[in-house]
């Protein structure tokens, strides 16, 4: 007999996957976690093996998945510019088809099913900060569109399986996301300048160091996440989730820096393609609906992901 509601977490293996799978796990759901481990790793599932309510499943979304779930969370995708330009074919598949097999599947089990989309649908954005009505300035040919692209082509299938075939969904648009388990060679800024000032290494600071992001704790991303898929059917999303608090890149390495007190100088290297120049998410509408906003600041989550870190390198 079924008592837990059963969640299948795709992508589950990765960094913003397994904070979810233990979250989920600890409400109370059976989770699935279906991940190829192309960047998600086992050991960030590990201390979840055993628990009778986890269950690991290796499988590539761009292929159909028949199981029997009543939620689904899509978050399988590269998230970092070096892993999705590795394969920019097998990107923009897990993208596009990945959704089309877990709409299906949600369409056959009549799953309500979040989608993990991006603030890269934005682009390079020309209006500042970004709300869910912006429609984003994004080159379709240039190195980022892979992911971009795909992501935005995702955001359609759920919208036109939503109209044409009354799918219960919800999409979420995450903007820049920090905090322990993110993969260490994945090229992040923030992994990236941690470990090189734990290292004593230089900070490989891109263009100018005048752009910038808003950075995200994952626990405060993971509590928007929840109260967005337990709210009911009539709010489908486009919803932004993110930390509006905006800080230069360079004014980031310096805090590192000073955090860590690492000896590490500052390296400028040319700026990637398509970089965008500045984001910043609004964050009205979650605000007002899910009555959410970030609660851990930036010293804090960075505190936090330096010690975990920190603790990898023994
Ligand atoms: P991540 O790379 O740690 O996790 C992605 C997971 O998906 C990995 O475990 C990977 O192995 C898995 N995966 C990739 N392709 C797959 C496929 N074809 N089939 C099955 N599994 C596959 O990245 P993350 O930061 O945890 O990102 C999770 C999701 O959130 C992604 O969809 C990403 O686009 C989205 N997102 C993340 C951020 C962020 O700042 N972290 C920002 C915006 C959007
Ligand atoms: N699909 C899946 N699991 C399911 C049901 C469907 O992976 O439980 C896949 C299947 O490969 C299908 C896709 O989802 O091609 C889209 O399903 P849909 O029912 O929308 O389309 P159709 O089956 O008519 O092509
Ligand atoms: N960046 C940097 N040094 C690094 C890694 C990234 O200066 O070692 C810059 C990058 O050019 C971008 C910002 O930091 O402007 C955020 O990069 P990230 O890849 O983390 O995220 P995204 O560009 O996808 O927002």
């Amino acid at each position: 007999m079924k008592t837990r509601k059963r969640v299948l977490v795709t992508g589950g293996a990765g960094f913003l996957g397994s904070h979810l799978c233990e979250r989920l796990i600890g409400q109370g759901c059976d989770v699935l976690c279906v991940d190829n481990f192309f960047t998600g790793q086992r050991e960030n599932v590990a201390h979840l093996i055993g628990n009778p309510y986890f269950e690991l499943m290796r499988h590539d979304v761009t292929f159909p998945l028949y199981v029997e779930v009543d939620e689904i969370y899509n978050l399988a995708c590269p998230a970092s510019p070096i892993h999705y330009q590795f394969d920019p074919v097998q990107t923009t598949k897990t993208s596009v088809h990945g959704a089309i097999n877990l709409l299906g599947l949600a369409k056959r089990t009549k799953a309500r099913i979040l989608q993990a989309s991006t603030s890269e649908v934005y682009g390079d954005p020309t209006i500042h900060p970004q709300t869910e009505d912006y429609r984003g300035n994004v080159n379709p040919i240039g190195p980022r569109a892979c992911y971009d692209e795909g992501k935005r082509c995702a955001e359609t299938l759920f919208f036109d399986y939503h109209r044409q075939f009354a799918l219960d969904i919800k999409v979420i648009r995450i903007f820049n996301t920090y905090g322990p388990r993110m993969h260490p060679d994945d090229g992040r800024v923030v992994s990236n300048f941690i470990l090189q000032a734990l290292r004593g290494q230089p900070i490989s600071l891109y263009g100018d160091g005048l752009q910038t992001r808003s950075f995200c704790y994952v626990d405060d991303l993971i509590d928007g996440m929840l109260a967005f898929m337990a709210t009911p059917p009539s709010e489908p999303g486009p919803l932004n989730l993110g930390n509006p608090h905006e800080i230069t890149i360079r004014a980031l390495a310096e805090k590192i820096i000073a955090m860590t007190g690492s000896a590490s100088d500052l390296v400028f290297h040319p700026l990637p393609a398509d970089d965008p120049r500045q984001r910043r998410p609004d964050i009205t509408k979650a605000r007002a609906l899910l009555d959410w906003a970030p609660t851990i600041d930036v010293e804090d989550g960075l505190g936090r992901t330096i010690e975990y870190f920190r603790a990898r390198m023994g």
